[in-house]
């Protein structure tokens, strides 16, 4: 059924009854061309690629709870591109390319809200550090801006410039925003059920079968389930499902966290992140404060996070934000993160023949939905990795080329 105004004006006048399920939720078949391991965004998202541009529409999604209850429901729905080395603007920047067109693309409103991202800066290596990105950022055609702080003032007129880490400056980029996150995850999901993939929830994926150095399926709670290719995309458990095919990958998981105010009206019209002080901020558009915070300091995987964060996180948003310090917090919450040395992704053939992982992600992975979808369906369909996945393969730990966004990623996404 395709979402329309004349699609609601019926509906409503049937009491909303007529509405279809928006996707179904088929028995696993014994045998799929190509299996998604990871109901997230980035697997529903490969899923549907491969069934839109590769042609393969012998796919089923498998995961082990419900879509979306990972990472991409857990997000705080940052979206840029402005990262430093040419391999990440590539990347990235197919990324917010596609997300201007996505909602009529899927027909479900993602609700992409490019109103500009704001990347503080506090201290000259702030500084030095956002002039180079800027830059670079330049001579790879994406947006950037430098503001002073009196510019900054007027983008955020109750910002407190002067607090204990003083605003010298900033890194404005335009058409950074947010979406809505599980809107992604729903919206891809439908799309893809339409051109015949099947979504399997609570089917948890519990080992491989491996003939030859080729895998040829996976065991899951629901018995075992052949294909000619397996696409792992697990976010915080992808190291977990890399030891079931007795790979290890290089990555580490921590609890990241975030937390919501209670609502008010509108006062905040872009989003503000510091690095410097491991703390951003935006405004849902039920009237929420959407507050990022730093990850633990400890591998974990609990999707809860310590206390201390919190704290230091609030502690953060008060003092560049005193307007702030009596609203209420209405709830936390964490997700379990999978981060590399360079903080860049892996998206990567490994040494089992047909078996691919995209993972690595680590705290900024929503903003690469679209684009990690669709370079990870084109390079399990084909042949050789899509050229903008490539510069992302396992390879770069034995070769040394990293792509490294430490500065970029930090913890602000
Ligand atoms: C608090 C927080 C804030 C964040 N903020 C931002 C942000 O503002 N901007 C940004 O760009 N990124 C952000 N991120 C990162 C972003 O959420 C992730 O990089 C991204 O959502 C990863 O998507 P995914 O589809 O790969 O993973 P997920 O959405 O986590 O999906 C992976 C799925 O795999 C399933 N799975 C795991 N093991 C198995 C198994 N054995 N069998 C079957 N299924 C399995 C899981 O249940 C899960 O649903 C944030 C993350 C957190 C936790």
């Amino acid at each position: 059924m395709k979402y329309s105004i004349f699609s609601l004006l019926r509906n409503s006048l049937n009491h909303h009854q007529g509405w279809q399920l928006a996707w179904r939720s088929p028995d696993p078949k014994p045998r799929y061309d190509v299996l998604i391991v990871g109901g997230g965004g980035h697997g529903l998202a490969t899923a549907y690629y491969l069934a839109k541009e590769c042609g393969i529409r012998s796919v089923a999604v498998l995961e082990k709870g419900w879509l979306g209850g990972g990472n991409t429901g857990r997000n705080t729905t940052i979206v840029r591109s402005n990262y430093l080395w040419d391999e990440s603007a590539a990347l990235y920047d197919h990324a917010v390319d596609l997300w201007h067109g996505l909602s009529q693309e899927l027909n479900y409103n993602v609700m992409y809200s490019p109103r500009g991202l704001l990347h503080l800066a506090h201290s000259v290596h702030d500084m030095q550090e956002i002039s180079r990105r800027g830059n670079s950022n330049h001579l790879n055609g994406i947006d950037a801006e430098f503001l002073d702080p009196r510019q900054v003032k007027e983008m955020v007129p109750f910002i407190n410039l002067n607090c204990r880490y003083p605003v010298m400056g900033a890194l404005l980029q335009r058409r950074g925003g947010t979406a809505r996150h599980d809107a992604v995850a729903w919206g891809y999901a439908r799309a893809a059920d339409e051109m015949g993939v099947d979504i399997i929830q609570n089917c948890e994926v519990t080992g491989f079968r491996i003939d030859n150095g080729t895998v040829r399926g996976v065991e899951t709670s629901r018995g075992f389930i052949g294909a000619n290719k397996v696409g792992c995309v697990a976010a915080g458990h992808s190291s977990v499902l890399a030891g079931m095919a007795g790979l290890r990958l290089p990555l580490e998981s921590f609890p990241l966290q975030a937390l919501v105010s209670e609502p008010v009206k509108p006062v905040i019209d872009c989003v503000v992140m510091s690095n410097g002080v491991h703390a951003y901020i935006s405004q849902s558009d039920k009237g929420e404060l959407v507050i990022g915070a730093s990850s633990d300091d400890y591998n974990s995987y609990t999707q809860r996070g310590g206390f201390n964060v919190i704290e230091d996180t609030i502690g953060a948003i008060v003092e560049l934000y005193p307007i702030f310090s009596r609203m209420r917090i209405l709830r936390q919450w964490g997700g379990v993160v999978d981060v590399t040395v360079d903080r860049s992704p892996l998206i990567s053939r490994t040494s089992v023949r047909n078996l691919f992982f995209n993972c690595g992600w680590g705290t900024g992975g929503f903003k690469a939905t679209p684009a990690s979808g669709r370079v990870f369906a084109h390079s399990i369909a084909g042949e050789e990795m899509h050229s903008i996945a490539a510069p992302f393969s396992i390879d770069r730990f034995h070769s040394g080329a990293l792509v490294d966004e430490g500065a970029a990623a930090a913890v602000a996404h």
